[in-house]
């Protein structure tokens, strides 16, 4: 790396801005060796509750962990089926097997990337009838009943929770929310007429402190919210091996504990959280700006006013993306795709027998994405580096020649 290389990512130098603060949270848990739960995992659920505005957290091993006792402690059963998008990474669609459950998709909203509210009606309603006496809905074809819905918060965003809350309540369906990559996002409810923060809206939430997002651990780390507290009290029993005290196993569960270490981290790192998502949405602003002039050419993301999104990613996308993102790489800049399979056409899911067409939207934006670089921390000048490789690339000449 040259010092004009831009990656996608800077993980280091937030890190090493924070290390005496670590340092202190690796003394205190080695004064004590409690390494696993204790004062440093509540103190982290009691604050991380808190910053989501829900009532209860539970700390876990990963984010996986998290949507997998989610589901489990909501009720998912064996032969379920559990609704989410085909854009998602694949630790949400694992966690809805691993419950016992089959994955189905609904497509997506082209503008937001996230589930469409409309889709999942029509999938319920079409696809599915609805039987008074279990007071549950059924797929037709495969007789089995349809008991959650996983919308993901994609690259930061909410879901357009409102119309897939109603629906769900509607067909008594449980509703998690994938939260992972949301930390802190918001979105504004029609029906109450006030802000919510991702993690307080469904019967459940699950999320990841996967070192790059946007509150990351230096290590692995995840949680479930929720204000259930028979929710809890399960994920709790389902972390570790369902003792309600030690070797009194209530039920089977999982290794899935939060490090008090990790916890400590977090912890510390929480208090910067707001902070760094501030400028997050100050780069994304930027990025708007600078590409404002460039529409038809480079799509942009797209913030409905009910959203405030904390920009875990951001997300371009364009006619050519191979040569686009191979022309960045040779001039040292980095990028993702977030995510270039949708997830029915993975060969993970080559039994369940999609097909090619079967969620175009979602696939259409699988073969068009990019994600440019985004950390807090990226500078003006970076970002209006990306900006004039991004259109001289694209055959446009400057920036200037834009405005
Ligand atoms: C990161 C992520 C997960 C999984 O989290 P892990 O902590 O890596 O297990 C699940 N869903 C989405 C949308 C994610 O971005």
């Amino acid at each position: 790396m040259t010092k004009e290389d831009i990656p996608f990512l800077d993980l280091i130098t937030v890190h090493r801005e924070l290390q005496d603060e670590f340092v202190e949270v690796l003394k205190t848990a080695l004064k004590s060796a409690g390494f696993i739960g204790g004062p440093m995992v509540q103190g982290f659920e009691e604050d991380f509750a808190r910053f989501c505005e829900a009532q209860l957290c539970v700390g876990v091993a990963s984010g996986t962990d998290a949507l997998r006792f989610a589901l489990i402690a909501a009720g998912v059963k064996s032969d379920d089926i559990v609704l989410t998008v085909p854009n998602t990474f694949i630790a949400t669609t694992e966690a809805v097997s691993q419950a016992g459950a089959q994955p189905d998709f609904v497509d997506i909203d082209p503008k937001t990337y996230a589930m469409d509210p409309g889709k999942l009606s029509e999938y319920l309603e079409r696809k599915c009838r609805w039987n008074t006496k279990t007071r549950q809905v059924f797929h037709n074809e495969t007789g089995r009943p349809v008991t959650a819905v996983v919308p993901v918060h994609l690259y930061g965003q909410m879901a357009d929770m409102d119309p897939i809350l109603d629906v769900c309540a509607h067909y008594n369906i449980k509703v998690i929310e994938d939260a992972c990559q949301a930390q802190g996002a918001e979105y504004f409810s029609r029906k109450d007429n006030r802000w919510h923060k991702a993690g307080s809206m469904g019967h459940a939430a699950a999320f990841s402190f996967y070192p790059g997002k946007n509150l990351g651990a230096c290590g692995e780390a995840g949680a479930v919210t929720t204000n259930d507290g028979e929710i809890a009290q399960t994920c709790r029993l389902l972390r570790d091996h369902g003792q309600s005290k030690k070797y009194f196993h209530d039920i089977e569960g999982y290794n899935g504990r939060l490090d008090a270490i990790q916890a400590g981290f977090l912890r510390a790192k929480l208090h910067h959280l707001p902070k760094w998502n501030e400028q997050r949405r100050q780069a994304a602003e930027r990025y708007d700006k600078f590409f404002a002039g460039a529409e038809g050419i480079v799509t942009l993301p797209y913030q409905p006013s009910w959203s405030r999104s904390v920009y875990h990613l951001y997300v371009v996308q364009v006619e050519d993306r191979a040569r686009l993102q191979k022309q960045l790489s040779d001039v040292g800049i980095g990028t993702g795709i977030h995510y270039p399979v949708a997830l029915h056409l993975a060969k993970a899911y080559e039994e369940l027998g999609f097909r090619l067409g079967d969620f175009p939207i979602a696939e259409r934006s699988a073969a068009h994405i990019l994600s440019l670089p985004m950390f807090p921390g990226l500078t003006l000048d970076q970002q209006e580096r990306v900006v004039t490789e991004v259109l001289k690339s694209l055959s446009v000449n400057s920036i200037s020649e834009l405005k």
